[in-house]
């Protein structure tokens, strides 16, 4: 028997996929102007036709830096969006207990890389009392991102919160780039745009090999399809175009790829090319 891996290699960095929460948005949005019909074979389905999700931050560790990718979407969530979005944190899925459990301390955390943020990727960030849970981390998202989530406007509100971001800004944390920015040797951002005004993929190379942090770019494993792409996404055009040459990247190269909001495969490869790719989990022996 196998079951998926939620640990991994990649030349220096220990790769693991850790746990915040377990959610679900609705089947129609999550998959854009793919039909029903195709989309509801893939997945379940509950009653209010929303699909389970989960949110996955990833920690990379080499010794020396202690990173946190995505941290989630956390803990602080009125009733009403809870049950909204299916919101679960049992099982000790929650991103304190999660680093606890591998052995990370908050304290320890050198960086926390945020792609975009939306509130299902960055609502970690700050703690219940409402300040940054690392505090000792520099805190890295694009420029572009930040000023989205701390002025949204009017197309942009339900997706930004303000007091996610804003209490890291003034605990002088944050840290923005435009376009790329090496973060550290082997770990860039890069900010490509398409599901949101900066969405960035996190990639990570190190002796030869290479790993990617997809976003919102490539959600779950049954958005590696090119035409797969969310109703979320601000520009669908631009998302069809970043994923067609990053994907088809990452399938030629072997890329290991990391999956944020798939509730059960995180690891795994893209496979396939000329156009048509799938899927191949990163499986242990059980
Ligand atoms: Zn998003």
């Amino acid at each position: 028997m196998s079951a998926a891996a939620r640990q991994t290699r990649l030349g220096r960095f220990r790769v693991t996929a850790l746990r915040d929460a377990n959610f679900a948005l609705d089947g129609g949005a999550m998959f854009g102007v793919v039909p029903r019909v195709l989309w509801e074979k893939l997945t379940p389905i509950n009653e209010d036709h929303t699909v389970p999700l989960s949110t996955t931050p990833y920690l990379l560790q080499d010794g020396e830096h202690t990173i946190v990718i995505e941290p989630g979407l956390g803990l602080r969530w009125p009733d009403k969006q809870r049950s909204m979005f299916h919101i679960d944190h049992s099982a000790g899925h929650e991103l304190l207990a999660s680093l606890r459990a591998h052995g990370v301390e908050p304290e320890q955390v050198t960086h926390c890389l945020m792609t975009h943020g939306h509130w299902d990727h960055i609502g970690a960030a700050c703690g219940e009392d409402g300040a940054p849970v690392f505090p000792r981390a520099e805190y890295w998202m694009p420029r572009s991102e930040r000023d989205a989530c701390m002025n949204p406007d009017h197309l942009r509100r339900a997706s930004y919160r303000r007091e996610d971001l804003a209490p890291i800004e003034d605990a002088g944390q944050l840290r923005t780039f435009v376009d790329q920015f090496d973060i550290l040797p082997g770990v860039k951002m890069v900010e490509v745009g398409g599901h949101s005004d900066g969405v960035s993929l996190v990639l990570v190379e190190d002796a030869g090999e290479k790993a990617c942090f997809w976003a919102d770019v490539v959600p779950t494993r049954h958005h590696v399809h090119l035409p797969f792409i969310m109703a979320y996404d601000m520009n669908a055009a631009k998302s069809f175009e970043v994923r067609s040459e990053w994907i088809a990247r990452a399938a030629a190269e072997g890329w290991t790829c990391l999956l944020y909001h798939d509730p059960e495969q995180p690891i795994g490869r893209f496979v396939g090319g000329d156009r048509r790719y799938g899927w191949q989990a990163l499986e242990v022996s059980v």
